[in-house]
């Protein structure tokens, strides 16, 4: 199945939450979910039901794979790599997701959502360390320096995007110098630090049956 390209909204609308998929829009008070728009579909208009088990876990896991825009198979190659590697899983789900060359790009504020870091770095105006990266999946190591590439559409996309993000604050673990155009990863946060949107967990149960 491809990528899903929908109305973003809709799919907050179906997790009844903010997933912030839109960028300055889901700060504004015309947001769907702050003007309490129902879940889509006329099924959904009823009195909610109980769920089972299954069903919440279920729901806790797209809702994190859609704030991080990962498709099943991606999610589950994601899930996998945490599964086989020393810790918690739940936690080191959380820190590869955090760690995706797409989120990082976001978080510094070089995009408004994590849709449009996805674009930016796919279409080349990213750099790690460096050199060329386009390949929005890739997991930065604590340490790599992200910038833009230096011509004049790539910086001047870049600076407008962090003209808009000056509302969001660039997280603990990283560093971000506006006037350079160039940001950190400097080390890998906690679980506490990233503060899911739902409990991992949950994920971790699902996947393990
Ligand atoms: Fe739309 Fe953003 Fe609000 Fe989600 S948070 S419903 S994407 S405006």
């Amino acid at each position: 199945m491809g990528r899903y390209t929908g109305p973003a909204c809709k799919r907050c609308r179906r997790e009844g939450m903010k997933l912030f998929l839109k960028g300055a829009r889901c700060t504004m008070a015309k947001c769907p979910i702050e003007v309490g728009r129902p879940a889509p579909g006329m099924h959904n208009q009823r009195r909610p039901r109980k769920m089972s088990d299954y069903g919440t876990q279920l729901r806790v896991k797209q809702r994190l794979r859609r704030q991080y825009g990962l498709r099943e198979k991606q999610f589950r190659l994601f899930f996998a790599r945490a599964a086989a590697r020393k810790g918690v899983t739940g936690e080191l789900l959380l820190q590869m997701l955090e760690s995706r060359l797409d989120n990082i790009v976001y978080r510094l504020g070089l995009a408004p959502s994590r849709r449009a870091a996805r674009q930016m770095v796919s279409h080349n105006h990213v750099l790690v360390n460096g050199r060329k990266a386009n390949v929005p999946s890739m997991v930065l190591q604590a340490g790599a320096v992200v910038t833009v590439r230096d011509r004049e559409r790539s910086r001047e996309e870049a600076r407008r995007n962090l003209e808009l993000a000056q509302s969001r604050e660039v997280p603990t673990w990283m560093t971000m110098d506006e006037s350079a155009v160039r940001g950190e990863y400097s080390r890998i946060p906690t679980r506490d630090e990233i503060a899911p949107i739902v409990d991992e967990q949950l994920v971790v149960e699902l996947y393990s049956k």
